[in-house]
């Protein structure tokens, strides 16, 4: 169905991944520097559950990030974690830490 990726794209792929989890990171050091920082900016990549902190959604976030990092260059990468379906390399592109299709995710 869909191509191996090319080393182009896992190179991509790779430096978005660390370059969200570095601004992950510095957010979450001032979250909990007590800082009042905002994460409107922040596209989410699952529903947040109400009332739901900071600190709780920028560590999920950053887990979500890192398994996305261990994911890649293995064959589990692009596929979803809850069906096996593959993820399309355009959502990929936007947001490499997807670890859901289309079907499973938040609607
Ligand atoms: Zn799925």
């Amino acid at each position: 169905m869909t191509a191996k990726p090319t080393p182009e794209q896992d190179q991509r792929w790779q430096r978005d991944l660390a370059r969200k989890g570095s601004d992950l990171y510095a957010l979450l050091t001032d979250v909990l520097a007590g800082k009042d920082v905002t994460l409107a900016t922040l596209k989410l990549p699952h529903e947040q559950k109400p009332g739901e902190k900071k600190e709780e959604r920028l560590r999920r976030y950053l887990d979500l990030v890192s398994r996305a990092q261990k994911r890649l260059g293995t064959p589990a990468w692009g596929l979803c974690v809850r069906c096996q379906a593959r993820v399309a390399d355009s959502v990929l592109d936007e947001a490499p830490w997807t670890d859901v299709c289309g079907a499973c995710g938040p609607k």
